[in-house]
């Protein structure tokens, strides 16, 4: 433990604010990946070559999306093929992934039945929400499309038939309506999509609501799986659900990450990463970072201290009710809050693309092991640099332990994870170049 943390805060203090202003303004003047060939952000298609309905072209340019990404590009035509192909997606943090399972979502639906037909699982409630937003944002011109959200909150009385066209839920309270409370008939669905896939299907995820899900559904629904992981045991798990899958992936995970620096600081004990903290904080002038914690419990005492210095901060963990949790998310979004400190509960699928920073407060374990936990780390710090813009990812480090974890995401990754040593100005220098 740092039992002296003031001593030499204050110098290290400005020299990182410095630094992290200066990046920052570096970072947002220079330009996005869209600009690169390689990056998967350009493809060579145009949305006009992806035969969709007319209603959804012209939502896709309203929403602001002038052409497609890779995975759009490659996913799309194959989404929306007669007859439907199952499609298991892998594409890394940030690049329309939602997009494209929507799409295929919206043009799926015969609007003449008025039951539920399609359905979108996603692990968190924040997740859904996001989701549901961007359906109906792409549903804008289709008239007499209809959704719901089956979600923490959202009540169905038993007797009660869902008669809308899409559900996009939580696996337990759509294994609710659908199995315990038959509001809707599981086997008329003809599209099934699992956001986040591999989490979804990993025992330590929503595994068993899921095959309970899973196995009620005809053979004729069209699977849709997306996620920016798959290690080879899901995907292996994966292809046993669905039949005849095709499989994207683009690109491969040691790939990703090009946008997005990452570096590590030196700290001694929590209340040095402290005041690593309050010196990012100090930083951020046009953006906005969040701060992972591995437990409820830091992200709480984390916010508090903040706070208490009169900064301005959101805590968001599992223990908010769902209404503040996306109260919270919302102000978050509005940029009302500069940082956001959270757990896990965020790392996946959450969209926000002024976050320039993420910070590991805590390194990301497997279940709590010293075992790095490289897909967590990859979400997490995929919270930034989204749809190609740049951003910065933050290990705060004060153990040896921390330090092997960094050492491991670095050689796991193949990409540099840079030291962030205020103390040498040369050093700093340099990194700016
Ligand atoms: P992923 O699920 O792959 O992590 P998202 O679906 O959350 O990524 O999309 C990331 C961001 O990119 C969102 O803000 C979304 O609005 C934006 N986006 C998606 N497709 C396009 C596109 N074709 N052109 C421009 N922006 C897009
Ligand atoms: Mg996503």
């Amino acid at each position: 433990m740092d039992k002296s943390p003031k001593k030499d805060t204050f110098a290290k203090s400005r020299k990182l604010v410095h630094y992290v202003k200066e990046k920052l303004n570096e970072l947002m003047n220079s330009g996005t990946d869209e600009d690169d060939p390689n990056s998967p952000l350009v493809s060579i298609k145009r949305f006009e070559d992806i035969h969709m309905e007319p209603d959804l072209l012209k939502a896709v340019y309203a929403a602001g999306f002038n052409r497609p990404s890779k995975i759009q590009a490659n996913a799309l035509p194959l989404l929306l093929a007669d007859p439907p192909l199952n499609l298991v997606a892998q594409s890394q943090s940030g690049t329309g992934k939602t997009a494209a399972f929507v799409l295929a979502m919206l043009t799926r639906v015969n609007k003449d039945l008025d039951h539920p037909q399609v359905i979108c699982l996603c692990p968190t409630y924040e997740l859904a929400i996001q989701t549901g937003e961007i359906c109906a944002k792409l549903a804008l011109y289709m008239k007499n499309i209809t959704m719901i959200y089956a979600v923490s909150g959202e009540h169905m009385p038993p007797s009660c038939q869902v008669t809308q066209h899409i559900i996009i839920g939580t696996p337990g309270k759509i294994m609710d309506w659908g199995i315990k409370y038959k509001s809707f008939d599981l086997s008329k669905i003809r599209v099934f999509v699992l956001d986040e896939a591999d989490t979804m299907v990993s025992t330590q995820g929503h595994h068993d609501q899921c095959i309970r899900i899973h196995r009620n559904l005809a053979t004729s629904c069209q699977m849709i799986f997306f996620s920016a992981t798959y290690d080879e045991e899901v995907l292996h798990f994966v292809k046993f659900m669905v039949a005849d899958p095709t499989i994207i992936r683009l690109p491969r995970e040691q790939e990703c990450l090009d946008n997005i620096k990452q570096y590590y600081v030196m700290c001694r004990g929590e209340e040095s990463k402290y005041s690593s903290i309050q010196n990012i904080y100090g930083g951020i002038t046009i953006g906005q970072a969040i701060i992972f914690c591995n437990t409820r419990k830091s992200a709480a005492w984390l916010s508090k201290k903040l706070i208490n210095d009169g900064h301005s901060v959101a805590v968001l963990s599992g223990e908010l009710n769902v209404e503040e949790r996306l109260g919270i998310l919302d102000r978050f979004r509005a940029g009302l809050e500069k940082v956001l400190v959270t757990t896990n509960v965020l790392s996946r699928g959450i969209d926000v693309s002024q976050v320039t920073i993420v910070v590991n407060f805590h390194m990301p374990t497997l279940h709590g092991s010293g075992y790095p936990d490289y897909d967590t780390y990859l979400h997490r710090i995929g919270r930034t640099g989204r749809f190609g813009k740049h951003g910065i990812a933050i290990n705060l480090i004060d153990s040896e332990r921390d330090m092997k974890l960094s050492l491991a995401f670095e050689a796991h990754f193949k990409k540099p994870i840079a030291l962030l040593n205020t103390n040498d100005s040369d050093e700093v220098q340099n990194l700016e170049n």
